[in-house]
């Protein structure tokens, strides 16, 4: 079978899945997804929580947990993935970008989140995704229709054109308060910074606390016109 045949069957198969499972639970969802891809399969987890890996580990234990480590983390984001790690039942995979932030600097200049945050974006967070990504058909995020406007309309399967992946978001349809649920009835890892002032935790120099009223991603890349990375736009 050719390349772009096999991407045609997994984006169709993505389509029909988004449409058949729809309702479906999270847990189904990813039943769904670690019995049809097996171990090119993997979530990957940003360790502002670790909810979608909690439920992915139920299914398949020893899931693969991909982490985009960007070099301008929170300590408190790498301190959730080593927990993660120590006592999740996950195979935690941290993705560094091709360059540090210093031979970054010495190339671009410094802080070039500020002047130029897609870029930055790019070199840190797609472009690593995008080589860690090659080893698997599909992967779970933990997006949700409710964190922002961008986000209303994503399916709980669909299909990835930028990665030619299939992207599954099995808690799409949950809310904050379905979150806090699992957490608690689960005893589930979570960022220290969402207890915090924060509700969406991304890198350090573009992440702030939100205000009373504002939506869950309204604290990244605030006053930059920004509201998503590129992995996910
Ligand atoms: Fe760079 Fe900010 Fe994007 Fe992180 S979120 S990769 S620091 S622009």
């Amino acid at each position: 079978m050719t390349t772009v045949q096999a991407e045609r069957d997994l984006k169709s198969l993505a389509e029909q899945a988004g449409r058949d499972l729809e309702e479906a639970s999270a847990l189904e969802i990813l039943k769904w997804a670690t019995e049809t891809f097996g171990p090119r399969f993997c979530v990957t987890s940003s360790m502002e929580d670790a909810v979608v890996a909690h439920l992915a580990s139920r299914v398949l234990p020893g899931v693969d947990v991909v982490f985009l480590d960007t070099g301008y983390h929170f300590e408190e984001t790498i301190g959730t993935r080593d927990a993660v790690d120590a006592v999740m039942d996950v195979n935690v995979i941290t993705l560094t970008p091709r360059q540090s932030v210093a031979e970054q600097d010495a190339q671009y200049g410094p802080k070039l989140h500020d002047r130029d945050p897609d870029l930055c974006c790019a070199l840190r967070k797609v472009k690593p995704l995008e080589d860690g990504l090659t080893a698997y058909d599909a992967w779970a995020t933990g997006l949700r229709r409710d964190e922002s406007p961008t986000r209303a309309g994503t399916p709980v399967v669909g299909w990835d054109e930028k990665r030619r992946k299939v992207k599954v978001s099995p808690i799409a349809r949950w809310t904050q308060d379905d979150v806090d649920a699992y957490v608690a009835e689960h005893g589930v890892l979570t960022n220290p910074l969402l207890m915090d002032g924060y509700a969406s935790v991304g890198c350090a120099p573009c992440t702030r606390r939100v205000l009373e009223g504002e939506d869950a991603r309204a604290g990244r890349w605030a006053g930059r016109g920004k509201t998503e990375c590129g992995l996910h736009g």
